[in-house]
């Protein structure tokens, strides 16, 4: 190592004498194994970064001659760098939100979580909400969903616990009463109120059921807002993400999110995806159009979220025919069919990109359909229509999907924590096209990847993972569930890289390390090319590189 430094000091001497023809880098990323993913020029020693751009790949003698007294040399001691890594799909806010609420990930069973809400019942003002997220009744012994009998004793605050989905609700009976949720309460369109034999409410309330709670809920200030999305960017630039797609922007976040941009304090790129829960901000930006590589590219709005089902865990994505594990539902229809095709449309008009939630085989169905009727009114050429989640599929659907250039943005983590679940829900033929990303790229689908954290961990290694064992990250099962959908390592990083890129119109800018492409990388511990695969999650980031300037370090 002492004779590559020796080497930079002389050169730097040299040119501080002799005229330099070559730019000045301002940032040189040296002792260290690239991948670049990049195909002409894979695997690379040095990296020279100018203004945010990356201006030199290569061996270390070719680096020398950008090299002068002002750079900022970074010997990253045999470290290894791949291309920022991008989390194609992601809620930003919910990420920080959860820092701060009760998290129940990791919880077993409902006297744990009671034991947790007790404990903050405690330490919080009496009537003071109460929040938490990650509860999952697939992981407690009989699998039943939970009543608000369970939560006896904490009725001093009213509280309210998200499904790890996002798509049930927990609340205890003081909530209840607040938000006059009774028998008589009809269930809302696009929702249901989980309810006894005596057609009284059991406390669980499912997609849009849950906005009869969720509106009593202290409405977010500003400052948390800004907390919320500054805590979200430092969890990810600690675990190595530098792009984030937020799958659902409301106005108040975009407002904040521009502030935090003009105070210089975004230490990632975002791709907002504006949410259609607030119809008036899509009617203005239908009309202002998108946004564009704002504030030094940081910030892109070209795309809108549109919901066409609910997910898996809690019976709400929409299914063709009923759940195999409860033959009276089918799921539940969010949006109607006339509103996905009047907002695909007119985004399209618009020029936006439009994100349709499906995941049951019917809602993909029915975003495909949507998508194909918009497409041949308004055949947009680049169009880089998404489907998020692109969860259970017919056969037939993912060669039209393949047809229409259909980008399916999925997450390798929702495969590995429903699979304990996943086939009871959908029978041993639905199972075949579900989670199913090998069949989906072998048909010709675009993917991109990300987890939808907060519902999974934000770990992009995680999903790496995921994509390449199928295993769960105790490894099991041992050869991998349906290990014939599994990934490559490259594939799965082009997943989380490439792909998400493309996904995001950004394929020619980020993505790969390349010349001229955004000087953003991701240093980790060790080799992800050569190490054990299931050693994938334990990958540590060193540092993480935005815009050619470091956003964390523990070097
Ligand atoms: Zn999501």
């Amino acid at each position: 190592m002492w004779q590559k430094k020796s080497i930079i000091i002389i050169v730097i001497l040299m040119f501080t004498t002799i005229s330099c023809i070559k730019p000045p880098g301002q940032m040189v990323i040296t002792n260290c194994t690239i991948y670049t993913l990049d195909g002409n020029n894979p695997i690379a020693e040095a990296i020279i970064t100018a203004d945010g751009k990356i201006i030199y790949v290569g061996d270390e003698m070719g680096s020398l001659p950008y090299i002068n007294e002002d750079s900022q040399i970074i010997d990253l001691n045999g470290g290894y760098v791949i291309p920022g890594l991008i989390d194609a799909h992601c809620h930003l806010n919910g990420l920080g939100k959860m820092l701060e609420d009760l998290n129940l990930m990791e919880t077993t069973s409902i006297a744990e979580i009671r034991e947790m809400v007790l404990a903050k019942v405690k330490e919080t003002e009496p009537g003071k909400w109460i929040q938490g997220r990650g509860w999952d009744q697939n992981k407690w012994k009989d699998q039943k969903f939970p009543h608000w009998r369970d939560l006896n004793g904490t009725e001093r605050n009213p509280v309210y616990l998200r499904r790890v989905d996002g798509h049930a609700v927990w609340v205890n009976n003081t909530a209840l009463e607040l938000c006059s949720i009774d028998a008589d309460t009809p269930d809302p369109p696009g929702g249901l109120i989980l309810r006894d034999s005596a057609g009284q409410p059991t406390g669980v309330l499912l997609d849009n059921a849950a906005d009869l709670v969720k509106n009593n809920l202290p409405v977010p200030s500003k400052e948390d807002r800004r907390r919320w999305f500054l805590q979200a960017m430092k969890e990810c630039s600690r675990l190595g993400l530098t792009g984030a797609g937020d799958a659902g922007m409301k106005r108040e976040d975009i407002e904040v999110i521009k502030e935090l941009a003009e105070e210089g304090k975004l230490t990632m790129r975002i791709y907002a995806m504006l949410s259609d829960e607030d119809p008036d901000l899509l009617e203005d930006y239908f009309i202002s159009g998108p946004e564009i590589g704002l504030y030094d590219d940081l910030l892109t709005i070209r795309t809108v979220k549109l919901y066409a089902d609910g997910a898996l865990g809690s019976k709400g994505a929409l299914l063709c025919q009923p759940y195999s594990d409860q033959l009276s539902t089918v799921g539940i229809n969010v949006d109607s069919l006339e509103y996905l095709y009047d907002i695909t449309k007119r985004a399209l008009a618009a020029g936006f990109q439009v994100a349709a939630h499906a995941i049951g085989d019917s809602a993909n169905k029915i975003v495909i359909d949507t998508y194909q009727r918009a497409l041949q009114e308004n055949p947009v050429k680049n169009h880089r229509l998404r489907i998020e989640h692109a969860q259970v599929l017919s056969e037939p659907d993912i060669a039209r999907m393949a047809e229409s250039n259909i980008i399916a943005s999925m997450q390798p983590t929702h495969a590995t924590s429903d699979m304990p679940w996943a086939e009871q829900r959908l029978g041993s033929e639905r199972i075949r096209y579900a989670y199913a990303w090998r069949t989906l790229k072998d048909a010709g689908v675009k993917l991109a990847f990300g987890s939808d954290f907060p519902i999974e961990y934000p770990n992009p290694f995680y999903g790496i993972h995921a994509a390449v064992t199928r295993q769960d990250k105790d490894n099991n099962p041992p050869d991998g569930w349906y290990p014939e959908q599994k990934m490559t390592v490259m594939e799965a990083l082009q997943g989380f890289t490439t792909w998400a890129a493309y996904a995001q119109f950004q394929e020619e800018e980020t993505g790969m390390i390349r010349p001229g492409y955004k000087a953003d990388f991701t240093i980790i511990d060790r080799d992800i090319f050569h190490i054990p695969q299931e050693q994938l999650d334990d990958i540590q980031v060193l540092m993480t590189i935005v815009k050619g300037e470091i956003v964390y370090s523990k070097m």
